[in-house]
């Protein structure tokens, strides 16, 4: 996944599957090394 902080992909180890308002899959994750939380659309749900 793509930290907007460290402007860089991490790897993350865990994170949640979220289903956005319209209808979209989501996942959510903090990033491991400045903590900034992560959210990356994964396509029609
Ligand atoms: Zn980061």
């Amino acid at each position: 996944m793509y930290c907007v902080k460290c402007r860089a992909k991490q790897t993350v180890s865990d994170f949640k599957e979220v289903v956005t308002k319209n209808g979209r899959k989501a996942a959510k994750s903090v990033c491991p090394k400045c903590g900034t939380g992560m959210y990356k659309i994964m396509g029609k749900a």
